[in-house]
């Protein structure tokens, strides 16, 4: 049993969307482009790309089917269900996984209460949970993204909430300390505690498997009604594993999504991309990278000759409380901070090599969110170290 599809896109979620989008946006006929997903629901981070994009249009919809191999020579994919899927051009957009508590020597996580997000049903399943123990401790593990936006939910639901994660701060991947210091302060004063520099090394159960407590490396015990972890994902590669060339734990493609075999593309989480800001190919686990590199590959695929290198830039974003930060660029080399890290907005930016690359502003307006991204496009020269950091505001040393 098989189908041939012109487009197969693998994976249901917001590249996949994006993607889908930019082939109806471009012209597709009826029965031309494919979507298989595992999850039981059609792409879904914006409802006019489900309903409004891919339904009428008539692209074929294959749900909770999962894609259990593929061989990139003969151009097959083999679903769950036993049916063989052939294309002429693939997108792989399969995104990651949440890495589990077990990959850290750590067992318990399927217990009822210990909760990953990823996707729809992981986010149903944590707020049931959350509703189960009103009042309740909670026991956030990790203090990256996922760790720092429940923490906020959580504690806006009356929860007593903990933090616990190895740095000496949180979000170490892109905060300086002294900007960690600013959300952590701001988050204690919302109830939060911080719990830094350990790891968990096991659950205490009840008699149904409950988690009742978790013990920290250092010897501490914390009780907890609901565990949410969020210690990092890892890329959805196995499918192609020894049939694509791999970097940085992703599907490695060229600066227009194509991965080593020339009818496979790459988008979203999954894949690793020329970043020309920075001369070197990464990974990026954000949503404004999987619906730009989503539509940079279907041009690239139908209309190849129009269809340049990707020039992005990277672009990552928070909003928690009545806080809200924006990043763009890279932080590497020097920090300067400016603002004030007393009120409402502050930020750093990054200088690498006598150039600006990277800005972080907190609180801004959406005009100054707009001008350090022309800003960090541009990477400007940076003459004098001195006069940068006297400057009250990063941006107007840049103009
Ligand atoms: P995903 O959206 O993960 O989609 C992957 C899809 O592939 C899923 O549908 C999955 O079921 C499917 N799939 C995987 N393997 C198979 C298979 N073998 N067969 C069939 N289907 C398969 N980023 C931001 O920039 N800002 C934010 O505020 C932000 N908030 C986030 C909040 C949460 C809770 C999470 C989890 C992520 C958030 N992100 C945010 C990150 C952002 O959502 C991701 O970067 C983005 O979803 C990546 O898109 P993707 O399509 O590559 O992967
Ligand atoms: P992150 O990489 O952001 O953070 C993981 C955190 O877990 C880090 O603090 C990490 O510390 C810590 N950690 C690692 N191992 C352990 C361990 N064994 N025990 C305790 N803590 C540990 O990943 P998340 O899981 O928070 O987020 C998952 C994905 O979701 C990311 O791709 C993220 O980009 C995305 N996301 C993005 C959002 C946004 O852009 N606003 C919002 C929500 C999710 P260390 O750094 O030392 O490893």
């Amino acid at each position: 049993m098989g189908r041939a599809f012109v487009y197969v896109i693998v994976g249901g979620g917001v590249a996949a969307g994006y993607a889908a989008h930019e082939f109806v946006k471009r012209g597709v006929s009826h029965g031309e482009l494919c979507i298989i997903s595992e999850e039981p629901v059609a792409p879904y981070e914006r409802p006019a790309l489900s309903k409004g994009y891919l339904l009428p249009e008539g692209i074929e919809l294959i749900l909770r089917t999962r894609v259990k191999s593929a061989d990139v020579r003969r151009k097959t994919l083999l679903t769950g269900t036993g049916e063989t899927i052939s294309y002429k051009y693939l997108i792989v957009a399969t995104g990651a996984r949440a890495l589990r508590l077990e990959e850290f020597g750590v067992n318990g996580s399927d217990a009822a209460n210990v909760c990953y997000l990823r996707d729809l049903a992981d986010a149903d399943r944590l707020v049931n949970v959350m509703q189960s123990c009103p009042g309740g401790n909670a026991v956030v593990i990790g203090g990256g993204y996922i760790g720092m936006e429940c923490a906020a939910s959580l504690v806006i639901n009356k929860l007593n909430v903990t933090m616990v994660f190895p740095d000496a701060h949180c979000m170490a991947r892109l905060f300086t300390p002294k900007i960690a210091s600013y959300y952590e302060e701001f988050y204690q004063c919302k109830g939060v505690k911080f719990v830094k520099g350990t790891v968990l090394t096991s659950f205490d159960f009840n008699s149904d498997g409950t988690v009742t407590a978790v013990n920290l490396k250092n010897g501490i015990k914390l009780p907890a009604d609901i565990v949410v972890v969020g210690i990092r994902i890892r890329p959805n590669t196995t499918l192609f594993e020894g049939q694509l060339t791999m970097e940085k734990g992703g599907i490695k493609v060229n600066a227009k999504m194509q991965s080593s075999n020339s009818s496979v593309f790459a988008i979203g989480d999954v894949a690793a991309f020329p970043i020309k800001l920075v001369g070197e190919t990464r990974r990026l686990e954000h949503v404004d990278a999987a619906r730009k590199s989503a539509r940079h590959a279907v041009a690239a695929i139908m209309e190849p000759e129009k269809t340049g290198e990707i020039d992005y830039l990277p672009f990552f974003y928070s909003r928690v409380f009545t806080l809200s930060w924006q990043f763009y660029g890279d932080n590497a080399g020097e920090v300067i901070h400016f603002g004030d890290f007393y009120g409402n907005t502050f930020g750093a930016y990054w200088i690498h090599k006598g150039h600006l690359v990277g800005c972080f502003l907190e609180g801004g307006t959406k005009e100054q969110y707009e001008a350090i991204a022309r800003a960090i496009r541009v990477k400007p020269r940076i003459e004098d170290l001195r006069r940068a950091s006297e400057a009250r505001f990063g941006i107007c040393i840049v103009f």
